[in-house]
C-alpha cells in the first residue's frame, strides 16, 4: 500500500476501505478502523487545544489498551511525539523520563503509582469516566497533519541495561521503511492475509511492541492487545480471536509453553510466528516449533536501528543445522558489516562488532549529540553487540559485547552457556555472568531456575556443560534461584544479578 508510508496516511487509508473492519481487539473489547480514526481526530484537537504542537513530547504510561494507539495516531496527528513510558519503572526512573523528554502530558490509566505529578506535565487519566467526555466536546472530522516519514513520531528510552535511559528519536520511516524495502524487492515475508488477527505480546513501550502493531495496521488487518504479557492473557486471545500471527521476544514463549494447558491445545489458526529481542536458545526453538506447529521467523535489532535490521526467514529453521543459530539476513536495502576495535571491516567467519546501516535507523538520541555522533556515523548504527557473517551473509549473534566474560584471558559469551544449559532438561531458565576473579580476572557464574516438579542438582548440571562446553566455559559455580531477572522485553538484567558480586566496582570490558 503506497499510501502507509505515515501514519496518518495509514489509518486515513484504511478507514476509507474498510471502515468497520477490527483494527484492535482486546479481550473485552473492538474498535474499528473508523472508530481509531474519528477518536484519534477527537483526541488530536482536544490536545491542540490544551497547547499540544507539532514536537510537543507526549508521555503515555499504562497497561496496553486501544487507548494506546489512538493516543499514537492522535499524536501523529499533530506531528507530536509519544514517549511510551514503561508503567514497571520505579517513580524516579518515570519522573528521569518525564524531565529528560520535556513532556508536556501524560496520559496514565490507575495501573501505576509511579507516575507521580510533575510541575511541569499535565496528567490526563484514560481510564476514567472524565475522559471520554473531555473527548466527546471536539469534533471527529479529519485532522491532518503537515508530516513526512522522516518527521520524528516516537521516542523511546532504553532499558538502561547499558547504562542510564536515553531517549531514542525515530521518524515515521522507522515503522515502514522495512515493509517497503521488502515491497520493492517483492518480497512478503510477513504474508499477511486478510481476515488476519495479529497478537502484540511485546508491550508498546518497547521498540518491538509498536513496531509490530505499526506492520499490523499498515497491513489493515485486526491487531490482538492485552494488557501486558502474560499465558493467560495470550491463550485467551488465541482462543477468542483464532489468532494468525503474532510477534513475541523469546522469553514470552517460553512463558506460554510453560503454561500447562499448552499441551492440550490446537493452534490450528496460527501461521507465523515473528520472534526476537534476545538470543534464544535451540531447545526452545525447537520445543515452540513443534507444540505451535506454525512457521517461525527471526528478527534482530536494536531500537536504534528502528527494530528490525536483519530476519531469519521461516525456510532458514531446519532443525539441527548451524542456519538455525543465526539470527537473520539483513533485508535488501540494509547493509551489515563486522569491524574490529579499530573499525576494519572482518572478513567472513571472525567475531567483531556488529555495525547496521538502515533507512529505519533513529534520528538522535534526543539532547546528547555526543552519544549520538558515538552510535550514529555516517548512517552506521554502532550496535554494541557481537557477531560474525558467513559466507551467505547470514549474521550471527554471540551477546552483547558488555556481556563478554574475559576469563583467563579467553573470550566467552553467556548466550553460549546459556544455550547449552538451556537444553538440561530440569532447567527452565538460566543467566551467566562474570565474577571478579583473583585468579582468572573473572569467573563464570550460571544461574538456573528449575523446570516446576523437576529436582535438579549442581553435579547433573556440571556433567552436563562439561560434554557440550570448552573446558574454559564451564561455569565455576551454579546458583540455583527462584527466578532470573528479565525486563519486560526479555532481556536478562546481568546488571543485577552481578551487583552483589561487584558491589558498586565498575566493570571494565576492553
Ligand atoms: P539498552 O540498550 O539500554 O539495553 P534495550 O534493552 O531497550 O536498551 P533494545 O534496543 O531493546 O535495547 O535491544 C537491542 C538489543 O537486543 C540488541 O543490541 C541485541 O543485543 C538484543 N537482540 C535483539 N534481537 C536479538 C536477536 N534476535 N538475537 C540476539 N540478540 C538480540
Amino acid at each position: 500500500f503506497p499510501e502507509c508510508r505515515t501514519l496518518t496516511g495509514t489509518l486515513a487509508f484504511h478507514a476509507a476501505r474498510i471502515p468497520e473492519h477490527p483494527a484492535v481487539v482486546t479481550a473485552q473489547s473492538t474498535l474499528s478502523y473508523h472508530d481509531l480514526d474519528g477518536t484519534s481526530n477527537r483526541l488530536a484537537r482536544a490536545l491542540a487545544d490544551a497547547g499540544a504542537e507539532a514536537g510537543t513530547r507526549i508521555a503515555v504510561i499504562g497497561h496496553e489498551s486501544a487507548h494506546y494507539y489512538e493516543l499514537l495516531f492522535a499524536v501523529a496527528k499533530i506531528g507530536a511525539v509519544l514517549v511510551p513510558v514503561n508503567w514497571r519503572l520505579s517513580a524516579p526512573e518515570v519522573a528521569h523520563i518525564l524531565n529528560d523528554s520535556q513532556a508536556m502530558f501524560l496520559f496514565a490509566d490507575g495501573s501505576t503509582d509511579t507516575a507521580e505529578q510533575l510541575p511541569s506535565v499535565t496528567m490526563i487519566r484514560y481510564d476514567t469516566s472524565d475522559y471520554p467526555d473531555w473527548l466527546d466536546r471536539f469534533d471527529d472530522a479529519p485532522v491532518i497533519p503537515d508530516t513526512t516519514e522522516n518527521d520524528p513520531i516516537a521516542q523511546l528510552y532504553t532499558s538502561g541495561t547499558t547504562g542510564l535511559p536515553k531517549g531514542v528519536v525515530l521518524p515515521q520511516r522507522s515503522f515502514f521503511a522495512i515493509g517497503d524495502l521488502l515491497a520493492e524487492a517483492g518480497v512478503d515475508w510477513i504474508d499477511w492475509r486478510e481476515g488476519d488477527v495479529s497478537l502484540i505480546g511485546l508491550p508498546g513501550f518497547h521498540i518491538g511492541g509498536l513496531w509490530w502493531a505499526m506492520q499490523g495496521f499498515r497491513a489493515g488487518i485486526t491487531n490482538a492487545v492485552m494488557p501486558f504479557f502474560s499465558a493467560e492473557h495470550a491463550l485467551a486471545l488465541f482462543s477468542r480471536y483464532r489468532v494468525t500471527t503474532g510477534c513475541m521476544a523469546a522469553a514470552m514463549i517460553q512463558i506460554l509453553l510453560s503454561d500447562p494447558s499448552v499441551s492440550r491445545r490446537t493452534f490450528a489458526s496460527l501461521r507465523k510466528v515473528i520472534y526476537g529481542g534476545s538470543p534464544i536458545s535451540e531447545d526452545l526453538l525447537q520445543r515452540a516449533m513443534t507444540i505451535l506447529r506454525c512457521d517461525f521467523a527471526q528478527i534482530y535489532g536494536l531500537t536504534e536501528t528502528g527494530n528490525t535490521a536483519v530476519c531469519l526467514p521461516p525456510d532458514q529453521h531446519r532443525p539441527g543445522t548451524t542456519r538455525m543459530r543465526a539470527a537473520g539476513r539483513p533485508y535488501p536495502g540494509v547493509e551489515c558489516r563486522i569491524v574490529d576495535d579499530d573499525s576494519r571491516t572482518l572478513p567472513v567467519g571472525v567475531v567483531g562488532e556488529v555495525h547496521l546501516r538502515t533507512p529505519a535507523r533513529m534520528l538522535e538520541y534526543w539532547r546528547l549529540p555526543e552519544a549520538t555522533a558515538a552510535t550514529l556515523v555516517d548512517g552506521w548504527i554502532i550496535t554494541g553487540d557481537a557477531g560474525y557473517l558467513d559466507s551467505d551473509g547470514y549474521l550471527y549473534i554471540h551477546d552483547r559485547i558488555k556481556d563478554m566474560i574475559i576469563s583467563a584471558g579467553e573470550n566467552v559469551y553467556p548466550a553460549e552457556i546459556e544455550n547449552v544449559l538451556a537444553g538440561h532438561p530440569a532447567v527452565h531458565d538460566v543467566a551467566v555472568i562474570g565474577v571478579p576473579d583473583e585468579r582468572w580476572g573473572e569467573a563464570i557464574h550460571a544461574f538456573v531456575t528449575v523446570t516446576a516438579g523437576a529436582q535438579i542438582e549442581t553435579r547433573s548440571l556440571v556433567e552436563f556443560a562439561s560434554t557440550r562446553l570448552a573446558a574454559f566455559k564451564l561455569p565455576a559455580r551454579y546458583h540455583i534461584v527462584e527466578s532470573i531477572p528479565r525486563n519486560p522485553s526479555g532481556k536478562i538484567l546481568r546488571r543485577e544479578l552481578r551487583a552483589e558480586f561487584w558491589s558498586g566496582r565498575d566493570r571494565q570490558v576492553n
